[in-house]
């Protein structure tokens, strides 16, 4: 145990420091969204290869205590479906130091859940929601949730679990159309709403360039609507924000591909099954799990951490001819 001792930063070669950790709680989902995964869903990893709550836990705390990791990150799959969610998130928030907590789901089940979670210790929320239109979100999502979603923002604002993000991925034909009215509703039931640039990080491997909406076109869009300004951004978070004039909400724009943050980058991620990645886009990783599961000490389990964070490249490479595309799609790695 070192709990009394100051964390050592986990710095990359490049000088950059990590301290926030994704952690994918699942790799299952109750939505099959299309630029995600296929209609029939993947093969689901088997549950003994997925962490337990124990393991999440000490790992978890190995990276506060001795690594400098401040913000967790619970994602998937869709981390709802993890059977007692609530009791794992009270034992991270009592980690010590604590760590900022947020949660990114598709709110599916979030207005039965949210104040318990909130109870629990989760501080912020991130829910997916890419259309207003019930057909639409069927189209898009094969499952027609819509009402679910939108009770379940409802539930995390008054549980308090603000500000209440909306991350949407607007693609062309599909519902590029409706990038002011989702930033209308937003404003409009306060939410903080955000985009994010389609990534080539879908199981089925059918991205297409041609159909991403860049933040250029997002923006522009945005332009027709309200004047846009320049707002102060969070340290290292990769969504640019602007100000929305009439309002006192801002919206953000996450260009992954178009204007890469990769040079700023603080996150490490941790799959469901205990492998750990030092980029979305890393085509290796380093597992934990065996070493959690051999016995290994915590000293033991740090250094594979660092090294595997001293090994990180410069950047994403989406943009060349080299890019590989991740074996692991976005469900699986924890988006
Ligand atoms: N199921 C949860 C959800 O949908 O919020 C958490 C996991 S999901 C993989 C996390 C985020 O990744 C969502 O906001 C989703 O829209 C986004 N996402 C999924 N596939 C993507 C892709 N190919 N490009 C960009 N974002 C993607
Ligand atoms: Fe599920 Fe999230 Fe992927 Fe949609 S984006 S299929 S909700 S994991």
């Amino acid at each position: 145990m070192r709990s009394s001792v100051s964390p050592v930063p986990l710095t990359d070669r490049f000088g950059r420091v990590h301290t926030d950790l994704r952690v994918s709680l699942t790799d299952r989902c109750n939505l099959r969204c299309t630029y995600c995964m296929p209609a029939e869903g993947l093969n689901w990893l088997p549950r003994a290869e997925v962490l337990t709550d124990d393991e999440v836990v000490r790992l978890a705390r190995i990276a506060v205590e001795r690594l400098g990791i401040t913000s967790l990150r619970l994602t998937g799959g869709e981390p709802l479906l993890r059977r007692g969610l609530p009791d794992l998130i009270a034992r991270l928030s009592s980690l010590t130091p604590a760590p900022h907590l947020s949660l990114t789901t598709n709110g599916i089940g979030l207005a039965r859940t949210a104040t318990a979670l909130k109870t629990a210790g989760l501080d912020r929320v991130n829910v997916s929601l890419d259309t207003l239109r019930a057909d639409r979100f069927k189209d898009i999502t094969r499952r027609d949730r819509l009402p679910d979603v939108l009770d379940g923002l409802k539930a995390a604002r008054a549980a308090g679990l603000n500000p209440v993000k909306i991350n949407a991925v607007p693609v062309r034909g599909v519902n590029d159309d409706e990038i002011t009215d989702l930033t209308a509703f937003a404003v409009d039931h306060g939410y903080r709403m955000r985009f994010i640039e389609s990534m080539p990080l879908d199981a089925q491997g059918a991205w297409d360039r041609d159909r991403m909406i860049t933040a250029a076109e997002i923006l522009d869009r945005l332009a027709t609507r309200w004047t846009l300004t320049p707002a102060a951004r969070d340290n290292n978070a990769p969504a640019e924000e602007w100000h929305l004039d009439g309002t006192d909400t801002t919206v953000g724009v996450i260009a992954s591909v178009t204007r890469p943050f990769c040079g700023n980058c603080d996150r490490v991620r941790l799959t469901a099954d205990g492998q750990l990645r030092n980029c979305l886009f890393a085509t290796t990783e380093t597992d934990l799990r065996t070493l959690l599961r051999s016995g290994a000490d915590d000293t033991r389990i740090e250094t594979a951490w660092r090294t595997s964070v001293s090994g990180k490249g410069p950047g994403h490479t989406i943009n060349t001819t080299d890019f590989r595309q991740p074996d692991r799609p976005m469900s699986a790695i924890g988006g």
